[in-house]
């Protein structure tokens, strides 16, 4: 197996070699489509980071450990049932050769039977150095490498998917952008959706009236202190739409409840 470590450490690492102090985000996808990741590392904030080193995500496929001639990586289940499910050798030998080569890793199974990935989850995440990614296909993986393998089973949403690696792009992407020195301006991820329990507020650019609908006049006062107490406004109320369940989970702060109340007193002057 040892020229199948070194095939899926040099080919599929997506990070420069002369990167000099290490990346800050070192991720690894265990995945059978290795190649399903390539133009998504290189397209704009990520694959900037991804060029620059902060960011480095290593790919290594079950297929490259499996035996036989036909390299096969899945099997029919036992008790009977539809699909395939994937061999527990292959997995578990991806998984300890991606160790064995770069270090041990938070092991991340993504599975639709996982827990709920959420921005709180993304923040955790980044304060990690190192995480690994595993992705299921088919019917899903042995229950031994969930048992044996995984830290965390993680799933991006109450719907199933063909694979994990759409669910590891969003993991990743999720979790990157919250890396130091990933996004151009660091103040975006303190201000937006989720942050404290609420929606971001609705945003306008030039130009100013667009099909006869035009931007809200508050954005265009100047006064700093109006637009942001406009925003919190719409903020709340853009949640309690469309989001009620943050709502329940976050209840309104006493600040924003007098702020609704304030609000409220405007609309009914006029
Ligand atoms: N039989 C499984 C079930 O009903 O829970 C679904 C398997 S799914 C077709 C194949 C693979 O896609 C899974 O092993 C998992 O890695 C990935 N996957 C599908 N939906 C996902 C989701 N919502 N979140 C994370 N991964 C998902």
């Amino acid at each position: 197996m040892a020229t199948a470590v070194a095939w899926s450490s040099i080919r599929m690492t997506s990070q420069p070699s002369d990167a000099r102090s290490g990346p800050l985000l070192d991720v690894e996808v265990v995945t059978l489509f290795p190649e399903a990741f390539d133009s998504f590392l290189r397209a704009s904030l990520l694959g900037k980071a991804v060029e620059g080193g902060i960011v480095r995500v290593n790919r290594t496929s079950p297929r490259d450990f499996a035996r036989g001639r036909h390299r096969q990586v899945d099997d029919s289940p036992y008790g009977g049932g539809p699909g395939m499910v994937l061999r527990p050798e292959p997995l578990a030998a991806a998984i300890e050769a991606a160790e064995t080569a770069r270090g041990k890793a938070f092991r991340i199974l993504l599975a639709p039977s996982g827990r709920l990935f959420d921005q709180a989850l993304a923040r955790e995440l980044a304060g990690r150095r190192r995480l690994m990614l595993i992705c299921g296909r088919y019917e899903g993986v042995d229950e031994r490498i969930t048992e044996l393998f995984a830290d965390e089973v993680l799933s991006i949403g109450d719907y199933v998917l063909a694979g994990g690696e759409t669910a590891a792009a969003v993991v990743i992407e999720a979790v990157a952008r919250l890396v130091p020195g990933v996004l151009g301006c660091e103040a975006s991820t303190v201000d937006e959706s989720f942050q404290a329990g609420r929606l971001e507020y609705p945003q306008w650019t030039r130009p100013p009236t667009f099909r006869g609908l035009a931007v809200p006049e508050t954005l265009l006062s100047g006064n700093h202190a109006q637009v942001a107490r406009w925003r919190q406004l719409q903020s709340i109320e853009r949640t309690r739409v469309r989001r009620p369940d943050l709502l329940s989970r976050h209840p309104l702060t006493s600040e924003e409840s007098l702020l609704l109340k304030g609000g409220a007193a405007k609309k009914r002057k006029g």
